[in-house]
C-alpha cells in the first residue's frame, strides 16, 4: 500500500490516534474508511479524506474499508460505484478484501431499528414532511411533539413491519429516534431514521421500500465494521451527538467520530450536487472533462497520482474551513512533471520558416537530450531540414524593448540546433498576414552552440515541417471566472461564473515525430508550452490529442511570497 510521499506532518488527528494507541484503546487497533455515496465521480476534496483516511490507517499499521454509503436509491448508480473504484485505485490505495456497501447491513439495521422502538425509543410518525420541519422548531424556537409520538411499542412495531412490507404509501410514514424535541441541536429533535421510498436500488433491487437515512445508518455501519476512527468532514460536527446516540441506545461497539476540515479550492466548485449539474446541462463534456475537479478528470488532464497524494499532505487537517489556492495544487503537479516527463517540441501556433542557406533536401538527426533534471532518461533524435515551423508569437516584425525572439535582422538560437538570422518576411498580399519567414542558418554552431563565443537572447523551439506530425491541442484555463463561485455573496448561481475561455482548441499544432504511437495518458513537456497529456478518450492511431496539463509559470511562488 502507498502511504503519502512527503514526511507525515503532525496533525490534531495523528495525534489523537497515537494517544489512544498508547492507551491501547481497541487492543491497538486502528481501522478507518473512506464512505463514499454513489451518486456521482469523486472530486479532489473526496481525495483529502481518501489520502487521510487510508494514510492514516496505514501509516499505524491498521487497515482502511471502502464503503459505499448506498442508502438513498433514487441519485445512485452502478456506474458511480465503478468509477469511484477505479479513482481510488489510480490514487494509489487498496482496501483489500474490505469492500463494502451500506446495503449489505438493511437487515441488519432494521433489526436495529426495531430494537429501538422496543426500548421506546424510536416511533412510527404520519406526519407529512413539511409538517415534520414545522414541528422542529428553528434555532430560535423549541420544537413541539409529534401527536404520533406517545403510539404504543405493540402499535409502532406492527406499523413499522407494514412500512416494510409495503401497506403504505412513499412519505406517508416515517419511523423517528424519540429523543427531545427541546433540544438545542436540531439533529436531536426526533430525527427520521426510515422512510418509504419505492425506487428500485442498484444491488437490492426491489426487496427493500423503506431506506435508512445516513445518520442512523453511517454510524452503525461503523460500528458493525469495528472502525476505530470514523474521520468525517466538518459539517457532521453537529451529527456527532445522535452518531453517539445511536451507539449509546443500541449498547453497540463504539467508533469515534473525528472531524476535519473539508477541502474548498479556489476557481471550482467541490460538490457532486453542483458538478452533476455541469454534466447533466453539457457544460462540461462529462465528469472526465479535464477542467473538472474530479479525479478522473485530472488524471485525464495529466495530473499524476503521486503529486495528488503530495497536494493532499502539503494542505494538511486542520479543524477550521479555508479555501486552497488552485495555484498550490498546480505547484505540485508541476514540481513532479518537472522530475518525470520528457521534454518534447511541440509547436502550438505554426508559422513556416525557411533557412535559404540550407541545403534542400537534407536531413540532419539532432541530438536532443529529454529531460534536465534527470540524465538517466537519455536523450533522442530530432530531425533537423530546411523548412521548419516556429511559434507564430516567437516572431514580431517591430520588436519591442524587450522582446528577444525572432525579428528582422535578429539572431536566435533553435533548439537544439542552431543560430538563425532572419532576411525576410513573406506576407499574404490580400490580408498582410504573415505567412512564411526566411533565415539563414550559421552551419559552425550546430547543437546551439557558437564556438566564438557569440551571444544569442532568445531560444526558440521548433519542427521540421516535413517530419512533424499534425496534432490537436487543448488547452484549459479555470472553469469559472471567480474566486469562489459557490459563495452565496457572489449570488444564488454558481453557473453565472463558469468561465466563457476555459477551453481553447489549437486543430494545427506540429509535434515532433518521436510522439507517433506514443500511448494515451503518456505526460510531456512541451518545451516553453507547459506539460502535455494525450488524451485517453480523443487520442487514436491516426490523431494526436493533448491535454494541456498545467503551464511552467509557477504562479504559487508569487503568491506564497506575498502571503509572507
Ligand atoms: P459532496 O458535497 O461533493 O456531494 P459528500 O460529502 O456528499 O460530498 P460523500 O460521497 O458523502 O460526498 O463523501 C465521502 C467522504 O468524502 C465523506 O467522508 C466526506 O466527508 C468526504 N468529503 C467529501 N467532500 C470533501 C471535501 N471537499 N474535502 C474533504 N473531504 C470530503
Ligand atoms: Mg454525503
Amino acid at each position: 500500500m502507498t502511504t503519502t510521499d512527503s514526511t507525515c506532518s503532525p496533525n490534531f488527528i495523528r495525534n489523537i490516534i497515537a494517544e489512544d494507541l498508547k492507551a491501547n484503546k481497541n487492543e491497538g487497533r486502528v481501522m478507518t474508511r473512506f464512505p463514499p455515496e454513489p451518486n456521482g465521480y469523486l472530486h479532489i476534496g473526496h481525495a483529502k479524506s481518501i489520502c487521510l483516511n487510508f494514510g492514516i490507517a496505514a501509516e499505524y499499521g491498521g487497515v482502511c474499508n471502502l464503503r459505499f454509503d448506498d442508502t438513498n436509491p433514487s441519485k445512485e448508480d452502478i456506474e458511480y460505484v465503478e468509477s469511484i473504484k477505479s479513482d481510488v485505485r489510480w490514487l494509489g490505495f487498496d482496501w483489500g478484501d474490505r469492500l463494502f456497501y451500506a446495503s449489505d447491513y438493511f437487515e441488519k439495521l432494521y433489526e436495529y431499528a426495531v430494537q429501538l422502538i422496543k426500548q421506546g425509543k424510536a416511533y412510527v410518525c404520519d406526519l407529512s414532511a413539511e409538517e415534520i420541519r414545522e414541528y422542529r422548531g428553528t434555532l430560535t424556537q423549541p420544537g413541539k411533539e409529534s401527536p404520533y409520538r406517545t403510539r404504543s411499542v405493540e402499535e409502532n412495531l406492527d406499523l413499522f413491519e407494514r412500512m416494510r412490507a409495503g401497506e403504505f404509501e412513499d412519505g406517508s410514514r416515517v419511523l423517528r429516534a424519540k429523543i427531545d424535541m427541546i433540544s438545542p441541536n436540531l439533529n436531536m429533535r426526533d430525527p427520521t431514521i426510515y422512510r418509504i421510498r419505492r425506487a428500485e436500488h442498484h444491488r437490492t433491487g426491489n426487496k427493500w421500500c423503506i431506506y435508512p437515512l445516513y445518520d442512523f445508518a453511517h454510524c452503525l455501519s461503523d460500528s458493525i465494521e469495528g472502525i476505530t476512527h470514523s474521520l468525517c468532514s466538518l459539517e457532521f460536527e453537529d451529527n456527532r451527538p445522535l452518531y453517539d446516540w445511536f451507539l449509546d441506545e443500541l449498547k453497540v461497539y463504539h467508533p469515534q467520530q473525528i472531524e476535519f476540515a473539508r477541502l474548498n479550492l479556489t476557481y471550482t466548485v467541490l460538490s457532486k450536487r453542483k458538478l452533476v449539474q455541469l454534466v447533466e446541462q453539457r457544460y462540461v463534456s462529462g465528469w472526465d472533462d479535464p477542467r473538472m475537479p474530479t479525479i478522473s478528470g485530472m488524471r485525464r488532464r495529466g495530473y499524476t497520482p503521486e503529486s495528488i497524494r503530495n497536494f493532499c499532505e502539503r494542505i494538511g487537517v486542520a479543524k477550521r474551513d479555508s479555501i486552497v489556492d488552485m495555484a498550490l495544487l498546480e505547484y505540485c503537479i508541476r514540481e513532479d512533471l518537472n522530475q518525470r516527463a520528457p521534454r518534447v517540441m511541440g509547436v502550438l501556433r505554426p508559422l513556416r520558416l525557411v533557412i535559404d542557406n540550407y541545403p534542400e533536401g537534407q536531413v540532419e538527426d539532432l541530438e536532443a537530450i529529454n529531460n534536465p533534471e534527470d540524465p538517466g532518461m537519455g536523450s533522442r533524435k530530432v530531425p533537423f531540414s530546411r523548412e521548419l515551423y516556429i511559434e507564430r508569437e516567437d516572431f514580431l516584425e517591430d520588436p519591442p524593448k524587450k522582446f528577444f525572439r525572432l525579428a528582422p535582422g535578429r539572431e536566435v538560437r533553435l533548439k537544439h540546433a542552431y543560430y538563425i538570422t532572419c532576411v525576410g518576411v513573406v506576407k499574404d498580399e490580400q490580408t498582410g498576414e504573415i505567412v512564411e519567414l526566411h533565415c539563414t542558418y550559421d552551419p559552425e554552431t550546430r547543437g546551439g552552440w557558437s564556438e566564438d563565443g557569440r551571444k544569442v537572447k532568445g531560444t526558440l523551439h521548433w519542427v521540421s515541417a516535413a517530419h512533424s506530425l499534425k496534432a490537436e491541442v487543448r488547452l484549459y484555463d479555470y472553469l469559472f471566472v471567480k474566486a469562489n463561485p459557490d459563495d452565496e455573496k457572489n449570488g444564488p448561481d454558481f453557473k453565472a461564473y463558469l468561465n466563457p475561455n476555459s477551453l481553447e482548441t489549437l486543430t494545427s499544432c506540429r509535434v515532433e515525430p518521436d510522439l507517433a504511437g506514443a500511448t494515451p495518458g503518456s505526460r510531456y513537456q512541451f518545451l516553453r508550452q507547459g506539460y502535455f497529456c494525450i488524451d485517453s478518450r480523443d487520442s487514436s492511431d491516426g490523431a494526436l490529442v493533448f491535454n494541456r496539463t498545467v503551464t511552467l509559470r509557477d504562479s504559487w511562488a508569487k503568491i506564497a511570497k506575498k502571503k509572507e
